[in-house]
């Protein structure tokens, strides 16, 4: 009885003494710090899955989503509730054209319609030095993260000029050797842009030479095709084809039809990618949410006349028979496209005349000329490209087509923008609207595509497409490049007229769990990383499943 009141006695002073343990264990583990840094309360998650919106706190830690659940604000440092708001992944722009995202670092367009990873280096021009163009990211640090394609044009001007010609043997060794480099030094891809000097110029073999090197480092193969209109079905062709051949996935930038002969064609085009698909060949697609594309005037001139550059071309036009050609050539192809004159092609930034800007051509000739045939019109755009050039809008889609190819479970959202800066130039308005459209527009007022489908469109397919695998979904563990905003306002404000405006309803931006964009404001935070594709064999690596 001693005994056993003893051993009673005892078990109790241990049970006690172990408790107090654990009591001090505790209180010693989470009195001095919270467990987070920040903790997002009360949101709907859209998680970039695709699946429906679920309610959860997500708590971030040393740049990272460390927990999902039920948590309560003791756990963090600091608190944002997003009452009322939907919490997504940031949203990740695969098609820029950023390469001087380091005059302006904050890249504040981007930001402000919910955007944290771009990838740059699109349509055939990209830096030539890879390891260059991500380091400087050290001194001059950015806002969002970054990742660049190695560009077949930007290498071929490198290695043979803006000739109209195939390369030597010796030359294509150095662009492969080129595209290896940058591959090494953390490309994701290769890109080319097909209607431009001097990517215009390159057979299909030479580019799938070139995409071969891209393959063996695990990099895809992004490309603005040969042509968008009248050719548009080839040019899909060839490009599954050189994906087919050199063993990689298939981007198709800026997906589109813009000939006005064959709008409402899109469900060909589009089946053309899911035959290839349907065989086992990795082909996705981008696309910006408008029915006007973006690019320079002198894409809509002959290529020939373009050989060897501005210079080269302007000796030519000072031939009066071969400007008549040019002239006779720029015609055909306007009939091709199904346009009757160039009203539908408006000028988006013109040096020599900034009163240009915003006017269509058909305006300008009107203005200048006091004409307005079609003639006049090809007259007036080879002044203008010998002036230097200008940079184009071109209002060449149908509606129907842009919300048939949005539709497509393997299209994603990107803006074929640059980094904006408010100012006199009149640009696409994408590049302060697209997400934000996308969202307002189709999602909410069209009802196209589903919150769910549309977040997924700009966050987990192009992560996985272009291999950021810790990126673009709400899960723990991943980055935390997160956004937060109002499903029932959110909006685009940019217009073609009044295109330096940023939307409506995208109250927080998170990249690498600092906060860029807090109540509308912007931050000091510059916060982004190098996103590096998988030949390279430092820093943040990233893989792709398939081949
Ligand atoms: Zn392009």
């Amino acid at each position: 009885m001693k005994t056993s009141l003893f051993l009673k006695s005892a078990a109790v002073l241990l049970t006690a003494l172990a408790f107090g343990v654990f009591l001090f264990a505790r209180v010693d583990a989470y009195a001095p710090a919270p467990a987070y840094d920040l903790l997002i309360t009360n949101a709907r998650i859209v998680d970039g899955s695709g699946n429906p919106w679920f309610r959860a706190d997500v708590a971030i830690k040393d740049g990272r989503i460390a927990r999902i659940g039920r948590l309560g604000p003791e756990t963090a440092a600091k608190t944002i509730d997003a009452r009322g708001q939907i919490l997504a992944p940031g949203f990740i722009d695969v098609h820029t054209h950023v390469e001087s995202i380091y005059n302006l670092p904050a890249a504040e367009n981007f930001v402000r319609m919910g955007v944290t990873t771009l990838v740059t280096g699109n349509c055939g021009t990209s830096t030539t030095n890879v390891a260059e163009f991500l380091g400087r990211m050290k001194e001059k640090p950015i806002a969002v993260n970054l990742a660049t394609l190695i560009a077949h044009g930007s290498v071929r001007r490198k290695v043979m000029g803006l000739g109209d010609r195939a390369p030597t043997p010796e030359e294509l060794r150095q662009m492969e050797s080129l595209v290896e480099q940058g591959m090494k030094d953390g490309a994701v891809g290769l890109s080319t842009g097909l209607i431009y000097v001097p990517g215009t110029y390159a057979k299909t073999d030479e580019i799938v030479s070139l995409a071969r090197v891209a393959a063996r480092y695990g990099g895809l193969y992004a490309t603005h095709m040969r042509n968008e209109g009248d050719k548009v079905a080839d040019a899909i062709r060839e490009s599954i084809s050189i994906g087919e051949q050199a063993g990689l996935p298939v981007e198709i930038s800026h997906f589109k039809i813009s000939n006005k002969k064959l709008w409402g064609q899109s469900p060909m085009t589009l089946g053309l990618v899911r035959d290839a698909r349907s065989r086992g060949l990795v082909v996705t697609v981008d696309q910006y949410a408008y029915t006007a594309s973006s690019t320079s005037l002198e894409s809509r001139l002959p290529a020939w006349l373009r050989a060897g550059g501005l210079e080269e071309a302007k000796k030519r036009l000072a031939d009066k028979a071969t400007r008549e050609r040019a002239i006779d050539d720029t015609k055909e192809a306007l009939k091709r496209s199904g346009f009757k004159d160039y009203s539908f092609a408006v000028v988006a930034s013109y040096d020599p005349d900034k009163s240009f800007n915003g006017k269509s051509i058909a305006e300008i000739t009107k203005e200048v000329k006091k004409k307005s045939d079609v003639t006049s019109q090809i007259e007036q755009m080879l002044e203008m490209y010998e002036a230097g050039g200008a940079g184009m809008i071109y209002h060449g889609m149908g509606e129907e087509d842009v919300r048939r190819i949005m539709q497509e479970p393997f299209t994603m959202i990107a803006s074929d923008s640059g980094v904006r800066e408010v100012d006199e130039s009149v640009p696409h308005p994408r590049g302060y609207g697209n997400n934000a459209r996308v969202l307002g527009r189709y999602v909410r007022e069209l009802k196209l595509i589903s919150l769910e489908d549309a977040i997924r469109k700009m966050t987990s397919l192009p992560a996985q497409t272009f291999g950021f695998r810790d990126r673009g979904l709400i899960r723990e563990g991943f980055a935390a490049d997160l956004v937060i905003f109002d499903e029932n306002t959110i909006i685009d404000q940019a217009t073609f007229d009044k295109p330096h405006q940023f939307p409506l309803g995208i109250s927080y931006v998170l990249v690498n769990g600092q906060v860029i964009l807090a109540n509308n404001q912007m931050t000091e935070a510059r916060p982004g990383v190098a996103l590096l594709g998988p030949g390279s064999q430092k820093g943040e690596r990233i893989s792709r499943a398939g081949f």
